[in-house]
C-alpha cells in the first residue's frame, strides 16, 4: 500500500485528493491546521518541523508520495502569511521529507501551483528572489510592505513552480519525480472567500475559463492521482494546467 502525505488535507482540493487516493488504496497521512492525521501550522518554521517529524514517525521513515495542497488565498489575514504557507509550507516539506521519499516505492512529489503564477507579472516581483534564496524573513517583509495579497499569491505560486522545476534535475537522479499541477478557478472555500471579497470578487467573477465554469476539487484530484501513479512514470518537472482553458486563453503563444 503506497503511503502518501497530503498537506491541506482538511478542505477543498486537498480533501478531494485524500479521498481519491484512499479509494485507490493509498495510506494517506493528512497534514493541516486541524482535523488531520498530523495537525501542524505550516506558516512557521517550528510548525513545519513538527509536521515533518510527525510524518516521519507515522510513515516509519519511508514515504511513497508527497502532495502539497496547503495554501492561503488573497483573503488571508496578511500577505506575509500567504508567502509563508504557499511557498515555505511546500518547499520545507519537500526538503524535510526527501530522505524518506528516497526510500519509497516509485516516489513522486506534486505541488499545487496556480494559473496565477503566469499572470500579473508574478515573475518580476521583488519578493521572488528572496523566496528562491530561501530568505523567509525578507520575503515576508517585502510581501507585507507592498500590501498586495494578489501579488503575494501569484509570486508565491510562481516561485514554488520554479522551485519544483529546479529540483527536477537533482531529484530525477535520485529516482523521485516532482511535478506541479496549476489549477484555474476551483470551487472551494478559498475561491468562495475570494468571490465574496470587495477587493477581488468582481474581477474573479469576470475571469471565466473558456469552458465557462469553475472546476470541482474532484477534477483536480483525479489529475493529481494520475500524476502520482505509475501511469505517469515519465512525467517529471512538468507543469500541468488544469484550468478549463484559462492559461491558453491568456497566454496562447507561451508554453
Ligand atoms: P481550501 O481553503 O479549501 O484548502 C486549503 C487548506 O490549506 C485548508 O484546509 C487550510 O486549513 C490549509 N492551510 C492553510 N494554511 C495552513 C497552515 N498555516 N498550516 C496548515 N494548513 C494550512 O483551498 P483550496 O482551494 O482547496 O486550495 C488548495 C490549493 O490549491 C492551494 O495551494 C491554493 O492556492 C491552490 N489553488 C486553488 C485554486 C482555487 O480556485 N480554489 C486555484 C488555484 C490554486
Amino acid at each position: 500500500m503506497p503511503v502518501t502525505a497530503v498537506t491541506g488535507s482538511a478542505s477543498g482540493i486537498g480533501a478531494a485528493v485524500c479521498k481519491v487516493l484512499s479509494d485507490a488504496g493509498h495510506q494517506v497521512i493528512g497534514i493541516d491546521r486541524a482535523n488531520a492525521e498530523v495537525n501542524a501550522d505550516l506558516s512557521t518554521p517550528a510548525g513545519r518541523d513538527a509536521a515533518i517529524n510527525e510524518v516521519l514517525t507515522q510513515c516509519d521513515g519511508k514515504l511513497d508520495g508527497l502532495i502539497c495542497c496547503a495554501g492561503l488565498g488573497v483573503t488571508a489575514p496578511d500577505s506575509g502569511l500567504v508567502v509563508s504557507v504557499n511557498y515555505f509550507g511546500a518547499t520545507s516539506l519537500v526538503e524535510g521529507l526527501q530522505t524518506a521519499l528516497e526510500k519509497g516505492e516509485k516516489p513522486a512529489i506534486l505541488i499545487i501551483g496556480s494559473v496565477a503564477a503566469n499572470q500579473q507579472l508574478a515573475n518580476q516581483d521583488a519578493m521572488v528572489p528572496f523566496l528562491l534564496d530561501n530568505d523567509e524573513a525578507s520575503a515576508v517583509k517585502q510581501a507585507n510592505d507592498s500590501g498586495m495579497p494578489h501579488i503575494a499569491y501569484s509570486a508565491s505560486k510562481y516561485a514554488v513552480t520554479v522551485f519544483a522545476r529546479k529540483k527536477a534535475v537533482e531529484y530525477g537522479k535520485k529516482g523521485i519525480r516532482i511535478n506541479v499541477v496549476a489549477p484555474g478557478a476551483v470551487e472551494t472555500p478559498l475561491l468562495n472567500a475570494t468571490l465574496e471579497d470587495p477587493r477581488f470578487g468582481e474581477a474573479t467573477r469576470n475571469f471565466v475559463a473558456p469552458l465557462g465554469r469553475a472546476g470541482s476539487p474532484e477534477e483536480i484530484a483525479q489529475v493529481i492521482a494520475f500524476m502520482q501513479s505509475d501511469k505517469a512514470s515519465f512525467i517529471h518537472g512538468s507543469v500541468f494546467f488544469v484550468d478549463g482553458g484559462m492559461d491558453a486563453m491568456v497566454r496562447s503563444v507561451a508554453f
